[in-house]
């Protein structure tokens, strides 16, 4: 019997970690099957207080696993694939194995979306990408669409421009959603060029050429075009991961789990979520670390009560 169970190892579920292992209530935290959250997936974080000069995304994360680790916090690297939260204690299954808890903190983090093309699917990781940072490296003197009109459209496709020769920004509307700052940066760039009122139909190429086009359609003209790239970068924001949190827990209409006001507490007594999988508008790093640790808190004053 555990005192809590914390799934998910972001800013988010290390920092609950923390601070439930100085409250000596020896957590066990499951890693998922991103160890470490999106932050592994990024370079240099500018804006995590404390690091003066930034810090890299992979740096921070084994800091933070180090620190929690060094008060007691019991680690695994392993995948939660089912729970069950409506009888106490709750029962949370990772691998082949079950673990009975009386609090559960859910930190599992968002994960990106996708266009929803077939072709999309097949050409994952043989040309489409989900993450500049990761696989920018592999388009040097290359050309590359990004889809989407967001911050992060407009972040990756200029991350980009550090390897492609040309970024083709392909956008559903014809005004960006990106704060001004960052549509600035991209239109300011000569190597992004956008394309408005496009969406994606199809991804050419196979598993063995790789990306080689994308027909687009004009969503006002309804016109067909093709455009020869060698990469696909889909930016166009994360889903939730709740899904093993179906039918158990309140989940708001897109499927972030819904906290109460000023609160990590969900529907269930003794359930807390923090992080990114209860946030769909700040989404940072220190603010998931923050809820992180109200979650923590707030399950050392519910197990005292
Ligand atoms: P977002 O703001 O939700 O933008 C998603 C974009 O993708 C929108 O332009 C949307 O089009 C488009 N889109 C959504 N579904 C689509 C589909 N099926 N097909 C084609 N296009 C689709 O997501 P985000 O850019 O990931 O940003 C999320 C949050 O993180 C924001 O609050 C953002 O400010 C923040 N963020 C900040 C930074 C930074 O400051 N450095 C970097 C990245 C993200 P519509 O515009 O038509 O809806």
């Amino acid at each position: 019997m555990r005192n809590m169970v914390i799934i998910g190892s972001g800013p988010a579920g290390l920092t609950a970690a923390v601070y439930a292992a100085r409250a000596n209530l020896q957590p066990l935290l499951i890693e998922g099957k991103e160890p470490g959250g999106q932050l592994t997936l990024t370079t240099l974080v500018e804006n995590y207080p404390g690091f003066a000069d930034g810090i890299m995304g992979p740096d921070l994360m084994d800091a933070m696993r180090k620190q929690a680790q060094r008060f007691g916090a019991e680690l695994v690297n392993s995948h939660v694939h089912a729970v069950k939260l409506k009888e106490h204690p709750f029962r949370v299954y990772y691998g082949d194995q079950e673990v009975q808890t009386k609090t559960v903190v859910i930190s599992t983090g968002s994960s990106a979306k996708l266009i929803g093309l077939e072709t999309e699917l097949q050409l994952m990781g043989h040309g489409v990408s989900t993450c500049a940072t990761c696989d920018g490296f592999f388009y040097r003197g290359k050309e590359i669409a990004v889809v989407g009109g967001g911050d992060s459209a407009m972040e990756e496709a200029t991350f980009l421009t550090k390897f492609a020769t040309n970024v083709s920004v392909i956008h559903r509307r014809d005004v960006l959603r990106a704060s001004k700052i960052m549509q600035d940066r991209a239109m300011k760039n000569p190597k992004i060029h956008f394309t408005y009122n496009t969406v994606v139909e199809e991804v050419l190429g196979t598993k063995q050429t790789g990306v080689t086009g994308l027909k687009l359609r004009n969503v006002r003209s309804r016109d067909l075009s093709e455009l020869r790239v060698d990469g696909l970068f889909v930016a166009i924001g994360h889903n939730p991961n709740t899904e093993i949190f179906k039918g158990q827990i309140d989940l708001d209409e897109r499927g972030y789990i819904k906290t109460q006001p000023d609160s990590t507490r969900t529907n269930i007594p003794g359930v807390f979520a923090c992080g990114d999988v209860q946030d769909p508008v700040f989404r940072q790093a220190i603010t998931a670390a923050g809820s992180g640790c109200m979650a923590a808190m707030e399950a050392e004053r519910w197990l005292e009560h």
